[in-house]
């Protein structure tokens, strides 16, 4: 345990001197990425793996997508913390088991189309898009939207489509949609949502107020949704939603 600890701590103090020349320079050798891969397993290995997540995809996606990219410059040394981080506009990148907890419910393939509301920082939506062929994204800040956008593009994620709208009325013209993953909470579960989902398509969304939320699990099944609490959890509330009740 003691070691353990130890090879973190020196393999954060390895990445401070890195972060430096990554942010002053704009460069990274080899070595360096070599250290943001083997933080990412070590990551994928204790924080993930650890808790019970098995599914391979999931596990491969989570080891390749660089969230030191996604997060501010100023939490990089952060970025593979057991913990979610603050970005702009007061909002947060998830805690990566989260992530992966989310993202395995959902039971991708890799032809399914997935529709994220809440691009946030982009990273969810880099996990979803090493999984599977068609991604769309959706975020209600301009800032936002667009940082996540250019990071997409420097990272070369193509199969990323996104958008700057209220992710409360889903994104029609694609639709519909195998999975549906919503990462900022409603109130309730918004209809445009569920009518957007394909037959046997499912989505995750956190629903509830401020500091009571479920993570619920839904299922479209001849027409019907079946809904499932699955995990007691606390996201940034949903913006702009519909105040009625469906
Ligand atoms: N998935 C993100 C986590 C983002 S936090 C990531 O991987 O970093 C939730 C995000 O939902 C915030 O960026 C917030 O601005 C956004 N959001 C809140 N209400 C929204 C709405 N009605 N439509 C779209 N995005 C919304």
């Amino acid at each position: 345990m003691v070691y353990k600890c130890n090879i973190i701590w020196f393999l954060k103090y390895r990445l401070l001197i890195i972060l430096f020349v990554v942010v002053h320079c704009g460069t990274v050798t080899s070595q360096e990425a070599a250290i943001f891969t083997e933080l990412r397993d070590n990551m994928v290995r204790t924080q993930i793996q650890s808790r019970g997540i098995t599914s391979d995809k999931v596990l491969d996606a989570m080891k390749k997508v660089p969230r030191h990219r996604f997060v501010l410059p100023e939490y990089i040394s952060y970025a593979y913390n057991d913990s979610p981080l603050p970005i702009t506009d007061g909002q947060t990148i998830s805690q990566p088991y989260i992530v992966a907890f989310m993202t395995d419910a959902l039971h991708l393939k890799s032809s399914d189309k997935v529709l994220e509301i809440g691009t946030g920082s982009g990273y969810q939506a880099a996990v979803l898009s090493e999984i599977c062929d068609s991604v769309f994204t959706i975020e209600i800040f301009d800032s936002l939207g667009k940082r996540a956008n250019t990071i997409f593009e420097s990272l070369g994620y193509k199969n990323i489509k996104s958008k700057i709208g209220d992710g409360y009325k889903g994104w029609k013209e694609h639709s519909p949609f195998d999975a549906i993953i919503v990462t900022c909470s409603p109130t309730h579960v918004p209809k445009p949502l569920k009518e957007q989902l394909a037959e046997n398509g499912r989505m995750m969304i956190p629903v509830g107020e401020n500091t009571v939320q479920h993570l619920v699990l839904l299922k479209k099944k001849n027409g019907k949704i079946r809904e499932e609490k699955v995990l007691p959890v606390r996201f940034v509330p949903m913006i702009n939603q519909k105040s009625e009740k469906y």
